[in-house]
């Protein structure tokens, strides 16, 4: 159930309004809007009735939100959510672009990829400390080395950093250097992570499980926004299916249905989505045709030495050149 408020309704009336909702058992999460606040009433087993509420002074409606996630949809949030670092805006119209190596491996290949992006025009250094590998005997991560790399890459770039945490113990430590917190495809279901995430002040990278349903991504950021944290950022890396010819199946189709069904802004992750440097960049296209709010691209610029995911890493060159292209084609999409 979702409580609209009168646009001109007194915060006494909003207040009068969320004690009515606890009174009855329920939460109230006050979520303000372009020019009017609503309230959405959280934490019930049934539906609600309406009449409890509709009545109220101040109150213009209370509408029955028909899906399991309340809120990340659209039915709650009609605006969307425009997560903001620095001066970047995510979600704002423009595509942001975040880039850097799969993992931090030292400082010279961090701060030489981090200027390459950058001159290309990243908005982001994106980079591993804590890497979650399938096999035990890869490279685990740089660790903390890593996040003191990365805000050296800042402090010279000026660029904010994304990175991954993979677990609560490291939480405080990722999210004292992090600027926007990654959980990885193998952790959106990690519900206690989600629960830490939406205790964090910082905007959180949500990123697809690798089989998960749509449903499932939304209600895994609904512990996030349940837990205070409004700024989250979806993330689609491509799901697994049988094909063997790219690494994992990037899912286009996800993304109208995401817009449609939530106010969160969604990027792409065309990296992981293909395993292969050839594909990355004609997804990427794809990714922005389609309507994605940005990109997440990994760039290495000696990827046959990479200690990650070299085989899919943009070189710098390619990078600059896909950047040019998401420039010309956001413009064309603009305009015409
Ligand atoms: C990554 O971004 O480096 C990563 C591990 O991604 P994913 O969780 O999508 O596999
Ligand atoms: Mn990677």
């Amino acid at each position: 159930m979702l409580v609209v408020m009168e646009k001109n309704a007194t915060s006494e009336q909003v207040e009068a309004v969320i004690h009515a909702i606890e009174n009855c058992g329920f939460t109230a999460r006050p979520i303000p809007g372009g020019d009017r606040v609503s309230i959405g009433v959280l934490n019930n087993d049934g539906p609600v009735d309406a009449g409890l509420f509709i009545s109220l002074p101040g109150v213009k409606d209370a509408v029955a939100v028909t899906k399991p996630y309340k809120l990340v949809s659209r039915e709650v949030q009609p605006e969307n959510t425009v997560v903001t670092v620095g001066e970047v805006s995510i979600g704002g119209g423009v595509p942001v672009l975040m880039a850097g190596p799969c993992a931090i491996e030292n400082e010279s290949q961090a701060l030489t990829i981090a200027r390459h992006v950058r001159a290309a025009g990243a908005q982001f250094f994106r980079g591993g400390a804590f890497k979650p590998r399938t096999s035990p005997y890869s490279f685990q991560g740089l660790g903390e080395e890593g996040l003191k790399i990365m805000a050296r890459v800042r402090a010279e770039t000026g660029m904010p950093i994304v990175t991954e945490v993979m677990n609560e113990t490291t939480f405080d430590l990722v999210e004292a250097y992090a600027d926007i917190i990654q959980i990885g495809t193998r952790n959106m279901q990690n519900f206690t992570l989600l629960r830490r995430a939406g205790q964090s002040a910082k905007p959180i990278l949500l990123k697809r499980g690798m089989s998960a349903t749509l449903d499932e991504w939304f209600m895994a950021a609904e512990y996030i926004l349940e837990g205070g944290n409004i700024n989250v950022i979806l993330c689609e890396r491509g799901v697994r299916t049988f094909v063997r010819h790219s690494r994992n199946t990037l899912d286009l189709s996800a993304i109208p249905v995401v817009q449609r069904e939530s106010h969160l802004p969604i990027i792409v992750d065309p990296s992981h989505a293909a395993g292969r440097r050839e594909q990355v960049a004609p997804l990427a296209r794809g990714a922005i045709a389609t309507g994605a709010d940005g990109l997440m691209v990994e760039v290495h610029h000696t990827p046959e030495k990479a200690l990650s995911d070299g085989a899919q890493s943009l070189l710098p060159d390619q990078f600059a050149h896909l950047c040019r292209q998401v420039r010309a084609l956001h413009e064309v999409l603009a305009t015409v």
